[in-house]
């Protein structure tokens, strides 16, 4: 694992800060100290370029609609990953896993971290032990003369990926196109309590020269067994200067079909069509009750729900902004 130098034009982000509270995204968020390249990236991924109010430092953000992006990402040089463990006074373990990366005088000696992923959690968890520090670097396929963009993550599933993934850039030889996506997770732990969560994931498709730029912006589902529709609660709280109203949440387990009352939503939630009205409805609701579970299987319901509200309103009323 190297470490880039690359100069990084802008950075993408899986949350942002709302009135001070860390705010989870349903699509990828992007800011940049460059005004142009705000207004491509919400040309291309969707959004608009704003003033960043979310926290990360730069001065433009665009909270994209894109659960997935197609990246190029130069090899394995392309991936920094260490682990860190923060104490007031600043790093005081930091490791590749089983040898300290510094300080210098430590560098290459065993650092005593646990050989399992599972034990190495455990302890950073407990506050024995270092998280995942991990950068990539990356262009926009569809555009990467606009510059490097890169993510930074804590995450542990993508620190067991990160083997997998280091080989099949080296394999493919050069840069290739990937897609990182922020996917959906939602699972019921052991002692029952339902958790909902983003985790970052990259998928090696090959090279640039025989993969499309840009996935298909067709309604056909992304190439994952699981259902992962993109929420837009977080996109309209931000842009919404009226907030969500209990009653626009209410109906969402006797979703009836009108078109006032749709029309009225997508303003509210700032949805585009039927079906992200829907969505974003049902989310709003589910989310507030925690019934996690229960989400999960009313999105598997959303498309066929859509599907009974365009059937039921005329070809000019189509379009809900
Ligand atoms: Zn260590």
């Amino acid at each position: 694992m190297t470490q880039s130098t690359t100069a990084r034009v802008g950075r993408f982000h899986q949350g942002r800060l709302s009135e001070g509270r860390p705010q989870v995204l349903d699509a990828w968020r992007i800011t940049t100290d460059d005004v142009l390249v705000a207004t491509r990236v919400a040309s291309l991924l969707g959004g608009h370029a704003q003033q960043n109010e979310g926290g990360g430092g730069l001065a433009h953000e665009v909270l994209t609609n894109r659960e997935s992006v197609r990246v190029l990402m130069d090899g394995p040089g392309a991936v920094t990953a260490r682990m860190v463990l923060w104490s007031s006074k600043g790093i005081i373990h930091d490791c590749d896993g089983s040898a300290f990366l510094s300080p210098q005088g430590k560098k290459g000696q065993p650092c005593g971290c646990h050989p399992r992923l599972e034990d190495k959690k455990l302890a950073a968890r407990e506050g024995r032990g270092p998280m995942p520090s991990i950068d990539l670097t990356f262009r926009i396929a569809a555009a990467p003369m606009l510059g490097a963009f890169h993510f930074m993550t804590s995450s542990w599933q993508l620190t067991a990926q990160l083997s997998d993934l280091m080989e099949a850039l080296e394999r493919v030889g050069g840069p290739a196109a990937c897609d990182l996506t922020t996917e959906l997770v939602a699972l019921t732990t052991k002692t029952g309590t339902n958790v909902c969560y983003r985790k970052p994931v990259v998928k090696v498709l090959g090279n640039p020269d025989i993969v499309a730029p840009d996935p298909p912006r067709t309604a056909a589902p992304v190439p994952d067994p699981k259902p992962s529709a993109p929420r837009r609660r977080s996109k309209s709280t931000y842009e919404s200067t009226t907030p969500p109203t209990p009653s626009t949440a209410e109906p969402a387990c006797s979703v009836s079909v009108d078109a006032a009352t749709l029309r009225r939503a997508a303003q509210v939630l700032g949805t585009s069509d039927h079906q992200e009205t829907v969505i974003a409805a049902l989310s709003e609701a589910v989310a507030r009750r925690q019934q996690t579970v229960e989400l999960a299987r009313l999105r598997e319901h959303v498309g066929r729900i859509a599907a009974i509200a365009r059937q039921a309103l005329p070809d000019g009323d189509s379009s809900l902004t």
